[in-house]
C-alpha cells in the first residue's frame, strides 16, 4: 500500500498505569529519526477522546491518509476514538486507520508494533 501514512499518539494524560513504562519523548523522537520520510507528520494528544481530542481529530484526519494511532487497547480506541472520526468524516477502516495498543507495552515493544506497520504498509 502506498497511502500516505501519520502517526497519532494518545498519551492518556500522560499518567496512565498501563502506560508507565513508555517514554513518550524518547519514542516518537525514535519513529520521527527513523521513518521521517515515510510519515507525512507526527502528532501527540494527551486526551484524544476528550472534546478538544476530537476536535483535533476534525482538524488532522484526511480520506487521503492511513492513520496510526498508539493509544489505549484496540477495542477501547474502536468505541473512544470513534466521535473523533466520525467528526473528521473518515471511516474507521484498515484503509484509514490502524490502532496500536501502548497498554501494559513499554517504549521498545510500542517501537516494534509501529515500525512493523510501517515497513508492512510500505
Ligand atoms: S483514547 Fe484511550 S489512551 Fe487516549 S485518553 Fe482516551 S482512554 Fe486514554
Amino acid at each position: 500500500m502506498n497511502k500516505k501514512k501519520a502517526v497519532l499518539f494518545c498519551s492518556c494524560s500522560g499518567a496512565c498505569p498501563s502506560m508507565a513504562n513508555i517514554d513518550f519523548w524518547s519514542l516518537v523522537e525514535r519513529i520521527r529519526l527513523d521513518f521521517g520520510d515515510k510519515v507525512e507528520f507526527l502528532a501527540l494528544h494527551p486526551r484524544l477522546c476528550e472534546e478538544d481530542g476530537e476536535r483535533l481529530m476534525k482538524q488532522i484526519l484526511n480520506p487521503a491518509i492511513l492513520f496510526i494511532t498508539p493509544a489505549c487497547a484496540e477495542k477501547r480506541q474502536e468505541k473512544l476514538l470513534k466521535d473523533g472520526f466520525e467528526k473528521a468524516n473518515v471511516p474507521m477502516d484498515p484503509e484509514h486507520w490502524i490502532p496500536v495498543s501502548m497498554a501494559s507495552e513499554n517504549t521498545e515493544s510500542v517501537y516494534q508494533k509501529i515500525k512493523a506497520i510501517l515497513e508492512k504498509e510500505d
